[in-house]
């Protein structure tokens, strides 16, 4: 691990990255749902059933939802009959979904605090893992990956969904200018909070391309790492197996 990371384009120790997205969260969970609507177009939904199908959780399998933050992912897949454990390092994001899974009414729901670097969870305690929009804020990605292999059974299954930049020359310009002209001014708006969506877009212009990222997880030990670029690269589905 460097002494140095980047909390996005600002250069700061890993301790302190740790915090500030902390704190970036605990700003935006109670307006995160309704922000993920309008700087996306809604297509965030589109995303994530497209994940979950990719995914194919199936009745009574044990998925570790890391990142879970609000709970998206999670309540997707434990319609579908599985039990989740949404786990995230901030509090505050996971109460805002416990409350709407509790509006919701639906079962198959855990909730727990937990460092994606640093589980607490035994070894080969889940069938799934999933990670969505999530690992570009982990400050030791490595040691998150390795965790994710630790806690899968043998034959687990890992599936990342996360942004990058686009390769599409016209549309990556385009995103570009929308990315940090557009969104950090809307955050300004709707959350009140200009600082924390221009780290969001700082952070997705620093998270690495698809096929650096594949790399990365197939370093961790999972085998057939793949990625599925959508969107011109924009945003990527990547899995791998525990063999
Ligand atoms: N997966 C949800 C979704 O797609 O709507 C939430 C994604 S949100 C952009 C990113 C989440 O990552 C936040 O809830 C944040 O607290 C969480 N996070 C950041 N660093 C983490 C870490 N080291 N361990 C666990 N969760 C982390």
């Amino acid at each position: 691990m460097p002494d140095q990371v980047n909390f996005g384009d600002e250069l700061v120790s890993p301790d302190e990255k740790t915090r500030r997205v902390g704190a970036v969260f605990s700003s935006v969970a109670r307006r995160y749902d309704v922000m993920n609507d309008l700087m996306s177009g809604g297509m965030h939904r589109l995303w994530k059933d497209r994940f979950v199908n990719r995914v194919k959780p199936r009745a009574g399998e044990r998925i570790l939802d890391m990142a879970g933050g609000t709970g998206d992912i999670a309540f997707r897949m434990a319609q579908r009959g599985a039990l989740v454990t949404v786990a995230d390092i901030n509090a505050d994001m996971l109460e805002v979904g416990e409350e709407r899974a509790r509006q919701r009414s639906l079962a198959g729901l855990s909730w727990k605090v937990e460092n994606a670097e640093k589980l607490s969870f035994d070894d080969a305690s889940f069938d799934a893992y999933t990670i969505v929009f999530g690992i570009r804020n982990v400050t030791d990605i490595p040691a998150a990956l390795r965790e994710a292999r630790r806690v899968l059974k043998r034959g687990g299954r890992f599936y990342c969904m996360e942004f990058s930049s686009s390769d599409w020359p016209g549309f990556a310009r385009l995103y570009d200018a929308f990315a940090s002209e557009v969104i950090p001014r809307i955050g300004k708006v709707v959350a009140n909070d200009e600082e924390s969506y221009r780290y969001l877009v700082e952070s997705i212009r620093r998270f690495p391309r698809p096929e650096a990222f594949r790399a990365m997880v197939a370093q961790a030990g999972f085998a057939r790492a793949a990625a599925e670029p959508m969107l011109g690269g924009l945003v990527t589905i990547h899995s791998g197996w525990k063999i």
